[in-house]
């Protein structure tokens, strides 16, 4: 592999208002490939989520055999990155993979969640606030999903911290609508009340769905403990499903776009558990 001089991370704002001598006005970056579309014979436009916002950028020639920038720019590479600022899209022009995440692509499993993860990124980073602490999280998330973890509770984490960053941190220790401390007796999941709500409270919703107490406490738990503990914590597959309809609810309606990647997670998951 050749090596390129490294990188310097600045922002894209900045870097735009730069030129760098050859005739061209250049940047540069880090970020995550969070969606990829190839478009006419070779190209690809990408999706990158970068410190200071999601760049969507064409990465020309990509699909031919002798590109130089295949195999930097894969579906969750994390890369450094040289842009072109476009007309229209801005342009890779050299890349260097910092962590390609190899581990995740060698299971079917990992794979699944990794764009199901990715997609979420996309859905929910809409803003240069949002994206730095997202990128954290997805980071740290894609690196745990490479070692030995329980990768439902990886996704559930990660999608607990990305509604936390993109202003939607949903309430499961105080009660949406009252503030009160909740406590075991508490019961319904109110997506428009905005979490869980106190015995007093149910009027305020009265399509509050009714959720088992495993489930609240599941989700408290992943809300407050680090990745690293939450990873490593097993719970039944039954509990899992429940809580990915409910945050898969709470993403879809908070970031109003549909989550795409759910179903074929599902089907690799539900696969996953046949086969042990
Ligand atoms: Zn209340």
């Amino acid at each position: 592999m050749t090596r390129c001089a490294p990188f310097v991370a600045v922002s894209p704002k900045c870097a735009r208002r730069q030129v760098i001598p050859m005739g061209e006005r250049l940047y540069r970056t880090t970020g995550v490939i969070i969606k990829r579309i190839d478009v006419g014979e070779a190209d690809r436009v990408l999706t990158i989520l970068t410190p200071v916002g999601k760049i969507s950028a064409n990465a020309r020639g990509i699909r031919k055999t002798a590109s130089r920038l295949a195999g930097h720019l894969e579906l969750l590479s994390h890369c450094q990155l040289q842009l072109a600022a476009g007309k229209n899209r801005d342009v890779v022009t050299q890349s260097v993979a910092i962590d390609r995440f190899e581990a995740i692509q060698h299971r079917l499993y990992t794979m699944a969640a990794g764009y199901y993860v990715a997609e979420l990124t996309d859905n929910f980073v809409t803003d240069e606030d949002t994206a730095s602490p997202a990128l954290t999280h997805l980071l740290a998330s894609l690196q745990m999903l490479c070692q030995p973890c329980h990768v439902e509770m990886v996704m559930h984490w990660y999608t607990l911290q990305l509604s936390d960053v993109a202003g939607y941190r949903p309430q499961v220790f105080d009660c949406a609508v009252c503030g009160a401390l909740l406590d075991e007796h508490a019961q319904r999941w109110s997506i428009t009340q905005g979490g869980m709500l106190c015995p007093d409270c149910v009027r305020a919703d009265t399509h509050a769905a009714t959720i088992s107490l495993a489930l609240f406490k599941l989700l408290r738990f992943v809300q407050r403990e680090p990745l690293a503990v939450v990873a490593q914590t097993v719970q039944p597959f039954a509990l899992h499903t429940q809580a990915f309809r409910l945050l898969r609810q709470w993403v879809v309606r908070h970031s109003e776009q549909p989550l795409r990647s759910a179903v074929f997670f599902d089907d690799v998951r539900l696969k996953e558990y046949q086969d042990y």
